[in-house]
Parts: structure tokens; C-alpha cells; sequence
């Protein structure tokens, strides 16, 4: 049993934790990270990097079919699900050994092992039974698959991790949830040839996402083939022979070959030992921070999901990042979360930033709302049936553009730049003044004139 003193430890090597440490390394610090699974976390080993290149392996279907109305003649095309799952893990462990050489170049000492606290400043390493000592922790544990309450044949469900890794491609799936995962996934499967049911407690996919998206979306999905089920729960799982009957809450059963859940996911806090260092949780689960990530224990700091705030990768990154600059940079930095532009890689794409509908008029005194669904320009020849769909939620007193929501293709490219316009506060006439790219769809954006309506609040 031997002690090392370090002035970081951090502890889980994923999106906000590598890059905590390689920052902190670069003031100088001596860093140690300690990773349970693989470097990169869940983004990059069970997330989305391995979740996109699936993504494009189920776009090619419509891709193939498109093409003959462009006069393109293709052989009834064949897929390979090994192939694919293949392909796309050795990628995930060429960016694994990517992420390990860079800690290795910042000089971040790294173990493979479950880190634990013991108290304040003492990290216990399961894996060799050591402790290390460290003026400052930073917690990166990221979160894990909930599967909610315990109902009979649970143990048969997946979740989105092995979905990544099964061996071959089910010809039917089941699939519960309605947040963006569940979607994700749904949209996978069904573009790859699976016969899709997507189940889904609440009234409508994608919950605070701005209701006409959610409609949007659902209607295409369905058009998709993909059985959209609201307002019904997952309540047995019975297995029969090779398949498993899948039984709702209004007592209907549907037959399938795989049941997935993806219905949310839970900070991993479990035995970390954070009662033994003073740290404390908040209401939705998380490990309480300030702005600067700092938690209740004054030398311990927490980033990315395991805190549950803004669970996506790059605000991970930025928090860590800000830890560092903080901590050991000299440079006091908080992490900015209003505004996060956000991709949902369904068929059709989605991309969102700022308020919803529904925020506007909870917030703003006045509200203009415009929008359109057209037709894109690729369907024409093609004669796919779908819509692209855009909407800006913009305040009626300053005439900013508080929201933007896309579906249609490449919506997540087009965020990421819109992104910029709507944090930098344009308004509705800087989007007007701007010059379109014709001919695309993103041109709808700069040259919507006519309001949909206009919303007050009453006695405004
Ligand atoms: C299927 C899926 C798709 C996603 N798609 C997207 C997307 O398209 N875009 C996006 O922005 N975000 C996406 N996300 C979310 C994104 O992956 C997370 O927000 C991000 O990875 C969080 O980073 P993190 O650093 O907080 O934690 P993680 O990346 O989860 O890293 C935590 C690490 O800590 C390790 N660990 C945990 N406990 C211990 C311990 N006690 N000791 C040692 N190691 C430990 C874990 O093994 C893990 O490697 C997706 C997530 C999933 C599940």
C-alpha cells in the first residue's frame, strides 16, 4: 500500500475529465486520472461518436433510393450489420489511444482503476489498493443508463451501450423513451431495416423541446415506418422462445427480438464516497457545484454530467476546461450555460438553441413567432415524402432572436453557425439584412418575412 501526493486527481477519463487534466497539466500541476472502462468516456466509447457513425451507416438506405429518381440505377443493396459494428470499434480505439497519448504528452499520470474517496483529499485505487493524496479532485464520472422501476423481465432490456455491440441486427425492436437518445437510436434501427416501435410514456417525443418540432419529428418518424407509441409504459417483458413479448401498461403486448431503454440517465455517484468528503447533492440528483465547479467540500470540484447540468459533451469540455483555467490557470472562468446549441441526429435531423415557444411566452412580455415546412429541394426528383421544418422565436419588445429550431437534413451543421448569431443577440432584422444562399434550405432563415402571429401577455 503506497500513498503518491499529486496537486490534481481526477477522477474518470471522459469528455470533461481528460480535458480538466491535460489543461491543469499544461499550468504545470502534477496530474493523476484514474478510468474504470476506456479513455474518452461516453462520448467516445458508448455515446456520440460510436451513436453518429451509426447514424450515417442508416442514412445510406434512403440515399440508395433516392438516387434513382437522379437517374442512378443501384442494385438492390446489402447491408452488414458485423461489418458495420466492426468498422465503427476500431475507430472508437483509434480515438481511444488518441485521447491516452495525449495525457501521456501533457505528462498526466494515468491509471487504470475505479478511483473512491476516502476523505477530502484521499483517493482510494481499487484496482492496486493505493491511496493517493490531492491538494484538489475533480469528480468526471459522467452518468449512467437508468432503467427506472424494477418491472418482471427487466433483465432482458438493453440499453444504449449494448446496443452499440450486439451481434447481429434485430428484426424488430422495442424501444422505450422519448428523449433524444431513444429517438436517436429509434431512427438507427429503422433506417438500418429493423421494424421499429419507439414507446413513450408522455404525450409527445422529445419533451422541452419546442412542440412544433416534436410534432414535426414524430409525423416524419412515422412516415419513416417507425411506430410511435405516446402515453403508455413498458410494464412486463416476457420472453417466448427465441423473442419476448413486450407487454404496455393498457395490457396490449407487442412481439419483438430486443427491448431497449432509454429513458434516462443517472449521475454515477454510486460508492464514490462522497459523504465521506463532505459533498453534497442536489434535488435533481446531481453533485452541487457553484459557478466555478466547486462542490460543498472546498478543495473537491465536480464537471460534466455527474453534476446533471447541461449533459452534453461539449459543455463538459468547457467546464473542465474552466476548472483548470480557474484552479491552476489564474484565470477565475464560469461556464456560461444559457444559449448551448443542441443536435438530435434523428432521420430527419434536428437542431435547436435559445428558448421554445413555450419559454418565450413563460418569459417575454411579447413574442413573435415565424415559420415555415417546405419541401426540400433533393425530394423533388427523389419524391421522398418529407418536409423540412424552421422556426424563429423572436422577443417582440427587442425584436432578438431568442429561439431557432430546424428539422430537416444537416439541421445539426446549421445550428452549430446560427448558434453564433443567436448568442451574440442578433434580431430579426439583422437575420432580414443578411444576404441568402441560394438555393438551399438554410436561405428560409434570412428570408422569413411574415409572421406566423403575434403573442402578449394580457394587460402588456
Ligand atoms: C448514446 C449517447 C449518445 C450521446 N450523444 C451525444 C451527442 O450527440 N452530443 C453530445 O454533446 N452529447 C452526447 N451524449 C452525452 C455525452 O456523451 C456526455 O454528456 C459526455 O460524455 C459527458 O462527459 P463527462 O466527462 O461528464 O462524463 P463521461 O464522458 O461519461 O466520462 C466519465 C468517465 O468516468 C469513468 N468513471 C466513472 N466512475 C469512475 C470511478 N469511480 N473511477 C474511475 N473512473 C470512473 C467512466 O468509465 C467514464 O469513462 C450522448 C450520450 C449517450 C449515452
Amino acid at each position: 500500500m503506497s500513498e503518491t501526493e499529486v496537486d490534481l486527481f481526477v477522477i474518470g477519463a471522459g469528455s470533461g475529465g481528460v480535458r480538466a487534466a491535460r489543461v491543469a497539466a499544461s499550468y504545470g500541476a502534477r496530474v493523476m486520472i484514474a478510468e474504470e472502462f476506456r479513455v474518452g468516456g461516453t462520448c467516445v466509447i458508448r455515446g456520440c461518436v460510436p451513436k453518429k457513425l451509426l447514424v450515417y451507416a442508416s442514412r445510406f438506405g434512403h440515399e440508395f433510393e433516392d438516387a434513382a429518381g437522379y437517374g442512378w440505377h443501384v442494385e438492390k443493396p446489402t447491408f452488414s450489420w458485423p461489418t458495420l459494428i466492426a468498422n465503427k470499434d476500431r475507430e472508437i480505439t483509434r480515438l481511444e489511444a488518441a485521447y491516452t497519448s495525449t495525457l501521456e504528452r501533457y505528462k498526466v499520470a494515468l491509471v487504470k482503476s475505479r478511483a473512491v474517496l476516502e476523505n477530502a483529499h484521499t483517493v482510494h485505487l481499487l484496482a492496486t489498493d493505493a491511496r493517493v493524496k490531492a491538494k484538489t479532485i475533480l469528480i468526471a464520472t459522467g452518468a449512467w443508463p437508468h432503467y427506472g422501476p424494477k418491472i418482471p423481465g427487466l433483465e432482458h432490456v438493453i440499453s444504449s451501450n449494448e446496443a452499440l455491440h450486439l451481434d447481429e441486427l434485430p428484426p424488430r425492436i422495442v424501444i422505450q423513451g422519448g428523449g433524444y437518445i431513444a429517438v436517436e437510436f429509434a431512427c438507427i434501427f429503422a433506417g438500418l431495416g429493423s421494424q421499429v416501435c419507439l414507446v413513450y410514456r408522455g404525450e409527445n417525443i422529445l419533451r422541452g423541446f419546442d412542440d412544433d418540432v416534436r410534432e414535426h419529428l414524430r409525423n416524419e418518424m412515422r412516415a419513416n415506418g417507425i411506430t410511435v407509441t405516446c402515453g403508455h409504459t413498458i410494464s412486463a417483458v416476457e420472453k417466448a422462445g427465441d423473442e419476448f413479448n413486450v407487454r404496455l401498461s393498457d395490457g396490449s403486448t407487442i412481439p419483438t427480438d430486443k427491448v431497449m431503454f432509454a429513458i434516462g440517465r443517472r449521475p454515477n455517484i454510486m460508492g464514490l464516497g462522497i459523504d465521506k468528503a463532505g459533498i453534497r447533492i442536489c434535488e435533481h440528483g446531481g453533485i452541487e457545484v457553484d459557478g466555478y465547479s466547486r462542490t460543498s467540500a472546498e478543495n473537491i470540484y465536480a464537471v460534466g454530467d455527474v453534476t446533471n447540468r447541461v449533459n452534453l459533451t461539449p459543455v463538459a469540455i468547457r467546464e473542465g476546461h474552466a476548472f483548470a483555467d480557474t484552479v491552476f490557470g489564474g484565470k477565475p472562468t464560469d461556464v456560461d450555460h444559457a444559449d448551448v446549441p443542441s443536435a438530435v441526429f434523428s432521420e430527419p435531423e434536428v437542431g435547436v438553441i435559445g428558448l421554445t415557444e413555450a419559454q418565450a411566452r413563460d418569459q417575454l412580455d411579447k413574442v413573435d413567432i415565424y415559420k415555415t415546412a417546405f419541401r426540400p429541394m433533393k425530394a423533388t426528383l427523389s419524391g421522398r415524402q418529407t418536409r423540412c421544418f424552421m422556426k424563429l422565436v423572436v422577443d417582440g419588445t427587442t425584436d432578438r432572436v431568442v429561439g431557432c429550431h430546424i428539422v430537416g437534413p444537416d439541421a445539426g451543421e446549421l445550428i452549430q453557425v446560427l448558434g453564433i448569431a443567436v448568442k451574440i443577440g442578433a434580431t430579426k432584422a439583422d437575420f432580414d439584412a443578411t444576404m441568402a444562399v441560394h438555393p438551399t434550405a438554410a436561405e428560409e432563415l434570412v428570408t422569413l418575412r411574415e409572421k406566423a402571429f403575434s403573442w402578449s401577455r394580457q394587460g402588456v
